[in-house]
């Protein structure tokens, strides 16, 4: 499918360096961004499908870092059917497993625990719940797990590793097979703070610090924060990403997003919503985290959404996130929510309100056009102007 977005009001690129590009129309082939900025008729009326965002904001699709994902689009802490398709209207695209560890029983033999991950990968490899793409299988690390181990479902396409639920008696011992896994060439990440279930234990700066992984997972607790004093040390002292998660403490989520712009680090900083879990299911995390850290920590709205999407896919070498020529064709409009006291997007996130999401596109593919089921309507109609092909985008059920 070949895809034109026209009449875009603004294009955060999700690259924090510089977070506007420049233009007012995206055009996408194959699932991939053709081009950006400007286009002429000639382009345009060869597309197959046009969208016109009438003035919108036009964002990267959002990466949520921390799903606990199981199998299918089904949670079972939550018994929610459906949860991956609904946080598509949400605006979020893309979706990284957090480990499978609210499968019901859960394995925690070495060949349970590769098996696990191994078939959660393969499950979604060509799985799009709602349309979203979703990187599964991450190996919960566990005692009697060796590197050899790791190397062999690294070679079956695991690519995560986390530590934080496995049966060691203290969060140090994780070091060898963190290490291990890095080997591979995993991305490695670690619970931080509290023990989120019973028997997980509390890790702080001096584990992580010791530990190396490359995500500190919900640095801000998950959902019970480590020491304050803590954060300025793994800034300094580290150069792991710093995850900040919906379901977890929001005065230290504001805390550290400040430090971390304060003292350079602010590539380093990137959202998630560490659901679904006891915090529920919640569609429009990622929205709310954005305007949490645009309205109460000062951070400008653009940049709050490319630590939401480029952020993140660097951390996790993903070819998305970014509204560039040649990344994955992830886009998703919003708005200033109707009735709303803002006249767009980016002012209405600095507000505290979370923006109205009016379109997504993954992959290439129109979801749905017009409004999300999850957030009030834009203020602006999205429309599509031309659609050659035999579909619908209303997202109507
Ligand atoms: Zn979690």
């Amino acid at each position: 499918m070949r895809l034109a977005v026209t009449n875009i009001g603004t294009i955060v690129s999700g690259d924090w360096h510089e977070p506007f590009a420049k233009g007012d129309t995206i055009i996408a082939s194959d699932g991939k961004i053709e081009t950006i900025g400007s286009a002429s008729v000639t382009e345009v009326e060869a597309c197959d499908v046009v969208i016109d965002a009438n003035g919108t904001t036009a964002v990267p699709g959002l990466i949520d870092s921390h799903v606990h994902i199981t199998f299918g689009d089904y949670t079972p802490r939550q018994q929610t059917v459906g949860y991956l398709e609904s946080y598509v209207h949400g605006g979020v695209t893309t979706a990284i497993s957090a480990s499978e560890v609210h499968v019901p029983g859960r394995p925690r033999d070495p060949e349970g625990v590769k098996a696990l991950a191994v078939a959660a990968r393969k499950c979604f490899d060509g799985y799009r719940p709602g349309g979203m793409t979703v990187h599964a299988g991450s190996v919960i690390l566990e005692p009697d797990l060796t590197g050899n181990d790791l190397g062999e479902i690294a070679k079956k396409g695991v690519w995560l590793a986390k530590a934080g639920f496995g049966a060691f008696a203290s969060a140090y011992e994780y070091a060898p097979l963190i290490a291990a896994a890095r080997a591979h060439d995993m991305i490695t990440t670690v619970h931080t703070g509290g023990s989120s279930i019973p028997g997980s234990g509390a890790i702080t700066g001096d584990h992580l610090l010791a530990l190396k992984p490359h995500v500190s997972f919900h640095v801000n607790g998950g959902p019970t924060a480590m020491p304050d004093k803590d954060f300025e040390r793994i800034i300094r002292e580290s150069d792991m990403a710093l995850q900040i998660c919906t379901a977890g403490n929001l005065r230290t989520a504001l805390l550290c997003a400040t430090l971390a712009q304060k003292l350079d680090a602010f590539d380093r900083l990137i959202v998630a919503t560490d659901t679904p879990t006891g915090s529920g299911v919640m569609p429009l995390g990622m929205l709310y985290t954005i305007a949490h850290l645009a309205s109460l920590a000062g951070i400008a709205p653009e940049l709050a959404i490319c630590a939401a999407t480029g952020s993140n896919a660097r951390v996790y070498r993903l070819n998305s996130g970014l509204l560039d020529a040649g990344k994955a064709a992830d886009i998703v409009l919003i708005d200033a929510p109707d009735g709303g006291t803002q006249g767009d997007a980016l002012s209405a996130i600095r507000n505290g309100d979370i923006a109205a999401v009016g379109a997504v596109i993954s992959v290439g593919e129109p979801r749905f056009v017009g409004r999300s089921r999850n957030t009030p309507p834009t203020t602006r109609k999205i429309s599509v102007t031309k659609c050659s092909m035999p579909r619908d985008f209303s997202g109507r059920y």
